[in-house]
């Protein structure tokens, strides 16, 4: 009884690692936080799988019956893009799986793309420590959010959206214009963009229509400079 947790592409279908591409033509059920995209995935790997749809609102009955195909056959979890687990739905199927069936049930990562990893990987700032963020609420705590950045000395990493990265760019230069960051747009795809400075500079470079796509912001730790 074995419930795999799948990385798969950011943007890219190439990245799809080997064990992936092994444990989705093996294992008779995927759960899939948004099965549009996974079957692009899986046409593009040739493969037919159950798909069976898991996400943010999947009610506690149906994890339930999900959990219960556990006993008859093994089962692969994927989330929209990348890792299951960071900021989306997978920690809480792995949660309740291990709940409900403790030891007996083997739960195997099966590690690859994952936007954060992608965009600290490029960023050249010091990473022996960071902080993830996830995403800046939209109204309250926000403040608080962009403050805590404010005082946090190492790198922090955090998720955005198109339509608001201007506005997360711009309270992040309110409150320290001189610290330095990366704004990685897009990442493994056909507009992949890494926009690199202060601040203040990728606010204003990013204020009026930030083209659309996938944000990760990296900011520096205080005070550091390249
Ligand atoms: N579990 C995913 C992972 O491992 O990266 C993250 C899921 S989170 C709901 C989705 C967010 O990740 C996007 O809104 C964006 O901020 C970031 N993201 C995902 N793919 C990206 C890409 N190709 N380029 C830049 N950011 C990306």
């Amino acid at each position: 009884m074995t419930l795999y947790i799948v990385a798969t592409p950011i943007g890219n279908l190439k990245d799809i690692s080997e064990r992936a591409r092994e444990v989705l033509s093996n294992v008779p059920v995927v759960l899939s936080e948004d099965t549009r995209r996974t079957k692009i995935l899986i046409a593009y790997l040739g493969l037919n799988p159950r798909l069976i749809s898991y996400h943010q609102h999947t009610s506690p009955a149906r994890i339930g019956a999900i959990l219960d195909l556990l006993t008859k056959h093994d089962v692969a979890l994927v989330t929209d893009a990348g890792t299951p687990g960071i900021n989306d739905p997978g920690g809480k199927l792995v949660s309740a799986a291990i709940e409900h069936y403790g030891e007996q049930l083997r739960i195997v990562p099966i590690p690859g793309p994952c936007a954060l990893a992608a965009a600290a990987s490029v960023s050249g700032f010091p990473m022996d420590e960071f902080t993830f963020l996830g995403f800046p609420p939209h109204k309250k705590g926000r403040q608080s959010f962009f403050n805590q950045i404010a005082v946090t000395a190492g790198s922090v990493i955090f998720y955005e959206s198109p339509h608001r990265i201007a506005k997360a760019l711009a309270a992040l230069a309110e409150r320290e214009p001189e610290r330095l960051a990366l704004v990685a747009r897009e990442l493994t795809k056909q507009f992949e963009t890494l926009y690199r400075g202060s601040v203040s500079s990728l606010s204003a470079h990013l204020s009026s229509n930030p083209p659309p796509g996938e944000y990760v912001v990296v900011v520096a730790p205080r005070g550091y400079r390249e």
